[in-house]
């Protein structure tokens, strides 16, 4: 028995695809490293730095496959992502959010003894208690301001950006630049409406940038952006570092987004599904066959899952099951339910929330159908929430 973290994990290096025990967290290997291939190609061609955001594999593995692509380092979204990473040696990390509370930011203070670590602020609060921190521990972060490009999430107004940066000055603190990332934007389907998003977004940035130049500083980087506009900030001038997490899986939700020309005048990137639940058929009824994959198995909050062979739909049947159902019933035939026993390739709605449910990866090379078991990861991050 393979076992990750203590657990038995559903396959073992060398197995055949149909050995993977189900539900099970299956990468297809060749797809995702096309897609990293493809970012960092974009990224490299574009002038700028890549950062990708490790919130959507929560891998050690995962991530130093990204840095060999070319990127800087990853961002995290939590404290204890950060150092789930830095404990299996990822040297390079940025916290894009924002951590007010005393006891955690002496954790921060602590890492960043190991690691080279950055952080977002947005309050006078907030800088201050850093700053006590690292003081109190005698190390050194890089601090991002993060301003509100639209999604009215964190961030500060950007006409308050340079009163911020000052105080991050006055510390004494190694001041980083722009936090400007808008979630909000990277799922609106039609291309014109992310458009005209990221277009309000980099208004916010120049409004930032002339704030932090009224207060005599300049802005070293503008970092943000994901997997759903990338293209859009780098062609905007502004942004210097791109954040984007998903598009090294590919979930069902990103590819429910319309590409449309890409701004740069170059085809647009497209990223492949790399990440599968496989799930067994373990009951057939008359006009339906159920799965062992339940929202224990595959994040729902961005709907269901897609069947991968087509042909069914996916309805939520608990916990810990699937109910299919012919999509083309009325055509006989058509899409003949599966057996019992089969195997059913599902693709998440949301990959994020769906790779923190699982404690293993399965890395297969060669395909889904006839792939062998390259690798079996674990989730180093997973549960990491606070
Ligand atoms: N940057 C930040 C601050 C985020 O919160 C996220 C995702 O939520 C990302 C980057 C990555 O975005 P995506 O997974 O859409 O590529
Ligand atoms: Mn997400």
């Amino acid at each position: 028995m393979t076992s990750v973290a203590g657990r038995r994990a559903p396959a073992r290096v060398g197995d055949p695809v149909a050995a993977i025990d189900t539900p099970a967290l299956v990468i297809d290997l060749d797809a995702m490293e096309r897609n990293l291939a493809a970012m960092a190609a974009f990224a490299h061609a574009q002038g700028l730095r890549l950062r990708p955001h490790a919130k959507t594999h929560k891998s050690a593995a995962i991530a130093q496959l990204q840095r060999a692509a070319g990127a800087v380092g990853v961002c995290v979204q939590k404290l204890s992502e950060a150092e789930a990473l830095a404990e299996q040696g990822v040297p390079d990390l940025y916290i894009s959010n924002e951590i007010v509370d005393p006891a955690k930011l002496a954790r921060v203070a602590v890492l960043a003894g190991r690691v080279r670590l950055a952080i977002a602020v947005d309050s006078h609060l907030g800088i201050d208690r850093l700053a006590a921190a690292l003081k109190a521990e005698g190390t050194e972060v890089d601090v991002f301001v993060e301003i509100d490009v639209g999604q009215g999430r964190c961030g500060v107004a950007p006409a308050d950006a340079g009163a911020l940066a000052l105080r991050v000055v006055s510390h004494g603190l190694r001041w980083a630049g722009l936090q400007a990332y808008h979630g909000g934007a990277q799922h609106l389907r039609s291309a014109a409406e992310r458009k005209a998003a990221i277009e309000h977004a980099a208004g916010a940035v120049r409004a930032a940038k002339a704030s932090l130049a009224l207060a005599g500083l300049a802005c070293p980087l503008v970092t943000g952006a994901g997997t759903g506009t990338f293209a859009l900030e780098a062609a905007s001038g502004l942004w210097g570092e791109l954040q984007c997490g998903s598009y090294v899986f590919m979930d069902r939700d990103y590819a429910d987004n319309h590409l449309g020309p890409e701004p740069l005048g170059a085809a647009p990137v497209a990223f492949e599904h790399a990440l599968f639940v496989k799930s067994q058929v373990i009951s057939v009824g008359a006009a339906h066959a159920v799965v062992d994959a339940g929202h224990k198995s595959h994040a729902i909050d961005s709907g269901m899952p897609k069947v991968w062979q087509g042909g069914f739909e996916f309805r939520n049947g608990g916990d810990e099951h699937g109910i299919l159902t012919p999509v083309l019933h009325t055509e006989p035939g058509a899409a003949a339910l599966p057996s019992l026993g089969d195997t059913v390739w599902l693709i998440p709605g949301h990959c994020d929330p769906t790779v923190n449910l699982h404690g293993s990866y399965v890395g297969v090379r060669g395909g889904l159908a006839q792939g062998v078991v390259e690798t079996v990861w674990p989730v180093d991050a997973r549960g990491c929430l606070t």
